[in-house]
C-alpha cells in the first residue's frame, strides 16, 4: 500500500521561489554598485533602521550590560557545549602524507579561510543560539576574522542577547544589517569590513537567496533556509508530546513546513485532533506563525510499517528528523537523510536548537539529500600537495607523458620527458 496523506501540503518552498530569486538578483546587484550607501538603504526601507551599520566597542559593552547573569550563564553553558562538540569533530580531520609510489609523496592540509561572515537572523525571533552556532564553529575552526551580521529593528537595533552570544563566541566584528543587504555587506566586505570568504548561517527565504546567488564569488555552508521539521511515531509515542514537539517546530515561520509519518492511525488521528487546540494556546506571534505553518505547509502521512515510514523520510529529507518509536538503534542504522537526528521522546529538537552542542545550521528544503549542516569542516579547505625526488619521476614522468599524448596534451607530456632528459640522460624512455 502507498503512503496515504491524512493531511496534504497546500504549498510548497517551491510557490515562492521566484519572486525572491528576481528580487534578491536586484538588491545585490543595486548593493554592489552603490556599495555602503545603498546598503544603508536597505535597512532603512526593510528594517527601519538607520543607526551605525558596525557595532562600537561601547555598543557591545552597553548590549553586555543589559543580559540578565541567569541567561548569560545559560549562553556559557551552551557555548561551551557547542564548542567542545566542534572541537571534537575538528579532532576527525587531520593533516597527513604518504608515500604513494616509491619517491613521490603526496599528502592533504586543512586550512581554515581566512574571513567568515556569519548570518544571525533576527526578524522574527532574536536567535540567540545562531549566533552562537555560527561563531563558534568558526572560532574553533581557527578563521581569523570573524564577522557576525544580524537585522536591527527600527528602535532598539540588535537584540542584546544576539550581541552578547556573537561577543562572547568570538566574533571580531558585529554588524547591524539583516536580509540580502547584510550577506550583501560581508561578501563584498562593505563598511570597512573584511570580505568574506564564505558566508554562513541560516536566514529566511531572503537570506537563502542571497547565499545561493553569491555561491562561487564566495563559498557557502549550504542552503539554510525556512526550517522543516518531520516527526516519526509509531504507536508507543505520546500524541500529545508529538503534537507539542510538531506545534514548536511550526513557530520558526510561516513557511516552516512540519511533517508526521506514522504507521498507526489511532495516533496519526489523535495528532491531527490536538493541532489546531496546542497553536491557539501559544502567545501571538508565536500562533500566527504556526498557524499558518500548519495550515499550508502541514502533512501527516500514514504508512504501512516502519520501512516505508523511513523510505518516505529518506525522500523528504528533512532538516529535523525527530523520532518518537521503539528500537531507536534500526532508526539509526536505517534512515540515511536528515540535517540532525533526534533519537527518542526524551531528545527534543529544541534541545538541539538551543544547547546541546551539535550544530543547529542545518540544511533544508530537502538539500539533507547531500549535505549535513555547519561544522568546522564547512570552514576547512582540505588542500593537497606533493613532492617527486628525481628517483620517483622515474615512473611517474614516463606514464604522465602517455596519457598527456592520448590526451592531445603535447605541452603537458613535454614537460614530464623534460625531466627524464635531465634526471636520465643515459637512459631511453619509449
Ligand atoms: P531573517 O533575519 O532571516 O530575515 C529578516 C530580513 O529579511 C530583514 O532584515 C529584511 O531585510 C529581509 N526581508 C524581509 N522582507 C523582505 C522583502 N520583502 N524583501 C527583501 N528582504 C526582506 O529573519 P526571519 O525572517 O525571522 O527568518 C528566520 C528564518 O531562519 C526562518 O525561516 C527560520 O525557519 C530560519 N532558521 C533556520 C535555521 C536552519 O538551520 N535552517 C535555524 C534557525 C532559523
Amino acid at each position: 500500500m502507498a503512503p496515504v496523506y491524512l493531511k496534504q501540503a497546500v504549498k510548497t518552498s517551491i510557490t515562492e521561489t521566484s519572486d525572491v530569486q528576481s528580487a534578491v538578483s536586484e538588491i545585490l546587484a543595486r548593493i554592489e554598485q552603490g556599495g555602503d550607501k545603498v546598503a544603508a538603504e536597505y535597512a532603512r526601507k526593510f528594517d527601519n533602521f538607520s543607526g551605525p551599520a558596525v557595532l562600537s566597542a561601547e555598543q557591545i559593552a552597553t548590549a553586555r550590560s543589559k543580559v540578565p547573569q541567569r541567561l548569560r550563564d545559560d549562553m556559557k553553558f551552551a557555548h561551551d557545549n557547542i564548542r567542545r562538540f566542534a572541537q571534537a569533530q575538528k579532532e576527525t580531520m587531520s593533516n597527513m602524507e604518504m608515500e604513494i609510489s616509491p619517491g613521490v609523496i603526496a599528502g592533504q592540509r586543512m586550512i581554515p579561510v581566512s574571513a567568515a561572515g556569519c548570518y544571525v537572523p533576527g526578524g522574527r525571533y532574536a536567535h540567540v543560539a545562531s549566533a552562537m552556532m555560527t561563531v563558534t564553529t568558526a572560532q574553533v575552526a581557527g578563521v581569523q576574522k570573524i564577522v557576525a551580521c544580524s537585522p536591527p529593528s527600527g528602535d532598539t537595533g540588535i537584540s542584546p542577547g544576539v550581541i552578547y552570544a556573537a561577543d562572547l563566541c568570538g566574533a571580531d566584528h558585529i554588524l547591524s544589517m539583516g536580509g540580502v543587504q547584510g550577506v550583501a555587506a560581508m561578501a563584498f566586505g562593505l563598511f570597512g569590513l573584511p570580505k568574506s570568504d564564505i558566508i554562513v548561517g541560516p536566514g529566511n527565504q531572503f537570506v537563502a537567496e542571497a547565499k545561493r546567488q553569491l555561491f562561487g564569488r564566495v563559498g557557502i555552508d549550504m542552503i539554510a533556509g525556512p526550517t522543516d521539521t518531520l516527526i516519526l511515531a509509531d504507536k508507543t509515542a505520546d500524541a500529545h508530546i508529538v503534537a507539542a514537539d510538531l506545534v514548536g517546530q511550526a513557530e520558526h515561520g510561516y513557511n516552516s513546513p512540519v511533517w508526521l509519518v506514522t504507521d498507526d492511525l489511532a495516533l496519526a488521528e489523535q495528532v491531527l485532533g490536538m493541532m489546531d487546540r496546542l497553536i491557539t494556546e501559544l502567545p501571538e506571534l508565536n500562533r500566527i506563525n504556526a498557524q499558518a505553518a500548519w495550515r499550508d505547509y502541514g502533512e501527516v502521512i500514514l504508512c504501512s510499517d516502519r520501512t516505508e515510514m523511513a523510505a518516505v523520510s529518506d525522500d523528504y529529507a528533512p532538516e529535523h528528523l525527530s523520532v518518537h518509536a521503539t528500537d531507536l538503534s534500526w532508526w539509526l542504522e536505517t534512515l540515511t537523510c536528515y540535517g540532525s537526528l533526534f533519537l527518542g521522546e526524551e531528545t527534543t529538537v529544541a534541545y538541539g536548537d538551543k544547547s546541546t552542542g551539535p550544530n543547529h545550521v542545518l540544511p533544508t528544503s530537502g538539500s539533507a539529500r547531500y549535505t549535513g549542516g555547519l561544522s568546522v569542516h564547512k570552514y576547512m579547505k582540505v588542500v593537497t600537495w606533493q613532492r617527486a625526488t628525481r628517483e620517483g619521476a622515474k615512473n611517474i614522468a614516463q606514464a604522465t607523458a602517455r596519457i598527456s599524448r592520448l590526451e592531445g596534451m603535447e605541452g603537458h607530456a613535454r614537460t614530464a620527458d623534460i625531466r627524464l632528459q635531465k634526471y636520465f640522460p643515459k637512459q631511453k624512455f619509449d
